[in-house]
């Protein structure tokens, strides 16, 4: 389908962008467009203008704070992180999710902020945010607000982010040492919609996990933390015994739907196998 008329426009810094977002009515952020465009051709947007981020420098970058804080532009795109040394090193598991995402044309143009401020259910980068404790930098025009990921994401497709607001940064902390994160997930094909999704990080300290996250994505709403099960984890030997701990989803009350892929029931079922393999895998991947 063709596009609707509308105006595009193209602010050179973060400050322009929030100023024509509250001064423009009918505006929106323009990042990477590899899910908005489509909305727009699907006839499921109808914004009377476009603000093209995507070429602000000061939007995008990768840096380290003194203290080891992966600072990361917010038009940075996947394939700028997953080729980045220093996020291989330093947070391995931000550049390997940007290694796998979908194809090299999506993994081009589409960037980590429009993932995050999109917070489809189904998106890879919300349930990691969360599990790596992330902290989101908001401009608007009184100034700028600094979120953590558990206010950041508010439910399907919604944010902290207002009207006349622009994501800019993504903060990381520093992973402690021994820390071991893992990704698993089940998709419907190769290149399509997430059914279930499991994040689980842990702090590992002379063979002990000193600290937890579980954390499952492609449920309802925003991603969900599971204090249940990083309870169970917390103060135990690092072993793949550990991912017993997933027994624990069987009484959290995991709000999900059935949709064309599968039932809830299959969803919820997978979300446990998920996250039963991710505890194994972050085990494994922990230094002990
Ligand atoms: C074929 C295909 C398969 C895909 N599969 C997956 C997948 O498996 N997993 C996955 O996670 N994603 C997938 N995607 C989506 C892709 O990752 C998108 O890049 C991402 O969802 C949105 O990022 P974007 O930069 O393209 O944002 P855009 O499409 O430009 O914007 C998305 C939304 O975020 C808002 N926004 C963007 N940046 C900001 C900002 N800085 N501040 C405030 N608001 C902002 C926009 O206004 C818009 O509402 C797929 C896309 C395609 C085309």
């Amino acid at each position: 389908m063709l596009l609707p008329p509308l105006r595009y426009l193209r602010p050179e810094t973060p400050e322009d962008a929030v100023a024509m977002l509250s001064d423009v009515d009918g505006s929106v952020v323009l990042a990477g467009g590899q899910t908005l465009m489509n909305m727009l051709k699907l006839d499921l947007a109808h914004p009377d203008a476009l603000v093209d981020v995507h070429r602000i420098d000061a939007l995008r970058g990768i840096e380290h704070d003194a203290d080891g804080t992966l600072v990361v532009g917010a038009a940075t795109t996947y394939a700028e992180l997953a080729r980045s040394p220093e996020v291989r090193r330093s947070h391995p598991a931000v550049a390997e999710m940007a290694a796998g995402l979908v194809d090299r044309q999506v993994r081009n143009r589409g960037t980590i902020g429009g993932n995050c401020c999109l917070n489809d259910p189904t998106s890879n980068y919300p349930p990691l945010m969360v599990a790596l404790d992330a902290r989101f930098r908001v401009l608007g025009r009184d100034g700028e607000r600094r979120l953590p990921a558990s206010e950041f994401f508010r439910g399907t497709l919604a944010t902290a982010v207002g009207r006349g607001e622009l994501l800019t940064t993504i903060e990381i902390p520093p992973m402690p040492q021994g820390s071991g994160v893992a990704h698993e997930h089940l998709q419907v094909g190769a290149d399509s919609w997430a059914i279930a999704r499991a994040v689980v990080r842990l702090d590992v300290a002379d063979g002990v996990v000193a600290d937890a996250r579980a954390v499952l994505g492609a449920v309802y709403g925003s991603p969900l933390r599971l204090p249940e099960v990083e309870r169970r984890l917390i103060g135990q030997r690092a072993t793949p015994d550990l991912a017993e701990a997933a027994d624990a989803l069987r009484d959290v009350d995991v709000q999900t739907a059935d949709d064309v892929h599968c039932s809830a029931a299959y969803r919820r079922e997978m979300a446990e196998v998920q996250l039963r393999r991710a505890i194994r895998a972050a085990v494994e991947r922990s230094v002990q």
